[in-house]
């Protein structure tokens, strides 16, 4: 469970085709991230993350 970093509800987490990849989004202002596990991150493109997170943050849009 986490809380979104904007507004401070909780967060969701939906999997993705990945089992390394999966989405974080917050239902009420509509933020949302792609959550990678660190191998993953290699040779792609890294988003600017919004705030700081112990997670590799990814454009959610691709998978
Ligand atoms: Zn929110």
């Amino acid at each position: 469970m986490r809380l979104c970093p904007r507004c401070g509800a909780k967060t969701r987490i939906d999997g993705t085709l990945s089992g390394d990849v999966a989405k974080e989004l917050c239902d009420e202002c509509g933020y949302f991230r792609g959550l990678l596990a660190p191998g993953w991150a290699m040779g792609k493109r890294v988003e600017e993350a919004r705030t700081p997170s112990p997670f590799t943050v990814i454009d959610g849009g691709g998978r």
